[in-house]
């Protein structure tokens, strides 16, 4: 046995070093087990742009988590609130009410403590100017419930955090795998690890695995979302292979949540296999708002303003993995690209531009142009002229009579100059995963917490069904790897009696 610790985390992402973090608070010894070599490590946690969904009250709450909030700042900006109550019930209605009110209870109430014990750990927070909010009459005004970011997207926060753990003893080991559990009918006394080639074993009190979705792993993406899911690109860590939750089962837990779901979004149809660091989430192109979007047949297919765009990127992925050739184009028109997002401005783009429609859809590769302009044609003619177009708000101006409809935010297209950008369907993380208690303990077959086996992040099941208010991930790992790492310790301590 290599050493004997009080608690392993398995993962080196944000619900890792949480759960890691808030053991060592307790009291305990604590490693980590990162499967990827430092330059790539932190999984997906990295490739975000840090954004958290916290609820609040107001300006004064988002100043303690925030105290770096100039006075010009506040007096410039509408912050709004976003409540406990706004929180969960975004929670219900992006996932059909399937959520498991107990696990979303949990992660809403606890979202603004778990922040701020994140400050206290050396995490520091911004407001999101650049994404979440549009400067009206000018005032910013924040959208979409979605106001904090951490400092340095998630590369700023996989940083402070690995700092954090650095600077109060946890000891981290980089490309070292986890591939089982030490288990006997008492409990999980530990991991086995390879590390250097070597597979070694690991002794523990307890063990939180915080490892991730299957995501990166195309074979079971095709077994557990459907064929035509291995040809989706991955959108960040290419070590999410489902081992932490192929090791629980392994070992008796209970399998739980949307198994077939997936949070999956729009991406740069010529993106590499998996993410790339460099880049980040720059692939992503997430202002079909305010366009519209085509096929290969060189229809629409899909409400492209059917919602604020943080409540249905998310599963827009999957609608385009399901056109043929498994790509669109985002179409946008002079009146709209000063909204696009930065990520349109990256040099990784597929991007055409003309003057006329007749010589944009004839630049469209892989399309029908004749259809693809009769389509813009026949959308042009259907957008209500009555409603003014505002951004900031669900304005209702939409189209009328078309078979797809348009329901928020229909501009005509006909400024030129025109732009056009091919997606594809990226995938970012896998919704189903393990049953855990409120205590983030993993539970068996007959709902018993399996002794010392704890769980955060991505691969806690029953959370996210369907779809998925943007910035929950994050906000969900930190609060179930906070309760995950306590509990660990408590587990512990029993088995040390
Ligand atoms: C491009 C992109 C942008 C995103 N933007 C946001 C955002 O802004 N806000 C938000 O809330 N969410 C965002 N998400 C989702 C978010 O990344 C995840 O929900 C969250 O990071 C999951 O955290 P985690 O700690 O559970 O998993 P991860 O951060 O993926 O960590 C899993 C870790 O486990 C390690 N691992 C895997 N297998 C093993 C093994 N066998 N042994 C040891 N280690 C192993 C991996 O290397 C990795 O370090 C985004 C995701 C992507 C891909």
């Amino acid at each position: 046995m290599s050493g004997e610790y009080d608690v392993v985390v398995i993962g080196g992402g944000n619900a890792a070093f949480c759960a890691a973090l808030s053991a060592q608070e307790n009291g305990a010894r604590v490693l980590v087990l990162e499967a990827a070599p430092k330059d790539e490590a932190g999984g997906n946690s990295s490739f975000t742009a840090g954004a958290m969904r916290v609820a609040y009250n107001g300006v004064e709450d988002l100043s303690k988590l925030m105290p770096d909030l100039t006075e010009e700042e506040k007096a410039n900006t509408d912050f709004g609130t976003y409540t406990e109550d706004q929180f969960f019930d975004d929670m219900g209605r992006v996932t059909q009410y399937r959520t498991n009110p107990d696990l979303a209870e949990l992660l809403v109430r606890r979202s603004f403590d778990t922040l701020l014990w994140m400050r206290s750990k050396g995490v520091r927070f911004v407001p999101i100017y650049g994404r979440q909010a549009f400067k009206v009459d000018g005032k910013f005004k924040f959208w979409g419930g979605l106001t904090v970011e951490a400092w340095g997207g998630g590369p700023g926060l996989v940083e402070a955090l690995t700092d954090s753990a650095g600077k109060r003893g946890i000891e981290v080991w980089y490309e070292s795998r986890a591939v089982s559990l030490i288990h006997d009918d008492d409990g999980v006394h530990g991991v086995k690890v390879k590390r250097g080639g070597k597979t070694i074993p690991v002794s523990s009190k307890a063990v939180v695995i915080a490892s991730g979705g299957f995501e990166a792993n195309s074979e079971w993406r095709t077994r557990y979302l459907g064929p035509g899911w291995d040809l989706a690109k991955v959108r960040g860590s290419r070590f999410n292979m489902g081992d932490g939750i192929r090791m629980a089962l392994e070992i008796g837990a209970q399998p739980y949540g949307n198994w077939s779901g997936c949070h999956a979004v729009g991406w740069e149809r010529n993106a590499p296999e998996f993410g790339d660091l460099a880049v980040g989430d720059g692939f992503q192109k997430h202002s079909y708002p305010f366009g519209i979007m085509l096929n290969a047949t060189g229809r629409r297919f899909v409400d492209e303003g059917a919602d604020f765009r943080n409540y249905t990127y998310a599963k827009y992925g999957r609608v385009i993995l399901e056109q043929p050739g498994q790509f669109a184009w985002q179409i946008f028109d002079s009146k709209v690209t000063h909204l696009l997002r930065d990520e349109y401005r990256i040099r990784q783009v597929t991007k055409v531009t003309a003057n006329t429609l007749e010589e944009l859809t004839a630049k469209l590769d892989d399309v029908n142009a004749e259809a693809a302009l009769a389509e813009i044609e026949a959308y042009n003619a259907a957008v209500r002229q009555d409603v003014p177009f505002n951004p900031n708000v669900k304005d209702g101006r939409s189209t009328e009579g078309l078979a797809v409809k348009k329901s928020n935010w229909a501009n005509t297209i006909d400024a030129p100059p025109y732009e056009a950008y091919a997606v594809t369907c990226g995938i970012t993380f896998t919704f189903g995963g393990l049953r855990v208690s409120q205590e983030a303990a993993v539970l068996d077959m007959e709902g018993t917490p399996i002794p010392g086996l704890f769980a955060a992040g991505e691969l806690v099941g029953g959370l996210f069904y369907f779809n998925y208010p943007g910035g929950t991930g994050l906000t969900s790992g930190a609060v179930f790897g906070k309760i995950a790492g306590a509990s660990a310790v408590k587990a512990a301590q029993k088995a040390a009696e």
